[in-house]
């Protein structure tokens, strides 16, 4: 009774004190889009299963088939990146039982952006797990309304209250874990990416969750409700770019090819996600492919 009792006290100040935010001092995917015909097919094709498996030593991925979920594990207390759509709550939450884990023992919830297709479950997980939600006060009103104030053509997502703010090098740590937060805004307003050091094959590895690596319909030129858009994506690009990562992580399994990963991982491989130049490539990919949509939207806003 007395360990019981022990574990509880431990549990409820890694509640209250989990959450270490040291103020000092980085991508997201293709955000699908318009409810147009097919889209409950889209949804349903990016919400099929796929068995939770680890990536690195207490990192796990728990998403479905085409929106990721990553749950960062310490005795004291789980952190939860991205609940996809809300119909992948429960999808989220057995995995994160079949690997062993309690839903009820994640402490802090985080999102990359603030698109319905990665918010949408958050609002069913805060409730099961009883987790804070952090997020970056850009995206915080998005969240908190479930939809996107300067687009037009999203689905909605539930409402989910933000409990605190995250601002740029911020630090989220409980027990072992130390998440630093970079803002790389574009993809959204308040796009946000983590990095973190874990262990893999018995070797300390930096692990980067990108966000804002792609225009997902998005104008770029003149709108005034993000009028910086453009410029953002490019401080970010640089941003990114000068940071180094083993393992490369993205809101979208395909667009950091988990499937042949995961294969290579069954295989044997145990080094499958560890690939040191993969970051650079992929920010040096995105980059080209966003001066090519920017040029493509300026010479269509120029035409008389
Ligand atoms: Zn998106």
């Amino acid at each position: 009774m007395k360990g019981v009792f022990l574990a509880r006290s431990l549990r409820a100040k890694s509640r209250s004190a989990a959450l270490l935010l040291f103020a000092s001092a980085s991508l997201s995917a293709p955000g699908f889009t318009h409810q147009d015909k097919g889209f409950a097919e889209q949804r349903a094709a990016w919400n099929k299963p796929v068995a939770p498996f680890r990536i690195a030593d207490n990192v796990y991925y728990v998403g479905t088939s085409e929106l990721s979920a990553f749950l960062i594990t310490d005795p004291q207390g789980h952190i939860l990146i991205d609940a996809a759509m809300e119909e992948s709550a429960d999808q989220i939450a057995a995995n994160i039982r079949t690997l062993g884990f309690k839903p009820e023992d994640i402490d802090i919830l985080l999102v990359n952006h603030a698109h319905w297709d990665h918010s949408g479950g958050l609002a069913a997980l805060k409730g099961l797990s009883g987790a804070r939600l952090l997020a970056s006060a850009a995206d915080k009103p998005d969240l908190q309304s479930g939809t996107v104030s300067y687009r037009d053509d999203l689905a909605p997502a539930p409402p989910v209250k933000v409990d605190q703010v995250l601002n740029d090098g911020d630090k989220i740590a409980i027990g072992a874990i130390t998440l630093v937060t970079h803002l790389t805004p574009g993809h959204t307003k308040g796009c946000t990416s983590w990095s973190m050091r874990a262990q893999a094959a018995g070797k300390p590895v930096d692990i980067i969750f990108t966000c804002s690596l792609t225009v997902a319909g998005q104008p770029l030129v003149g709108d005034r409700r993000y009028l910086d858009v453009a410029q953002d994506f490019r401080n970010t690009f640089a941003k990114l770019k000068s940071m180094k990562a083993d393992i490369f992580l993205n809101f979208h399994p395909g667009f950091f090819h988990m499937s042949e990963k995961r294969q290579r991982l069954l295989n044997g491989d145990a080094a499958a996600f560890v690939d040191p130049a993969e970051l650079q490539q992929q920010v040096a990919s995105a980059e080209r492919s966003f001066e090519k949509e920017l040029a493509r939207q300026q010479a269509e806003a120029n035409q008389p």
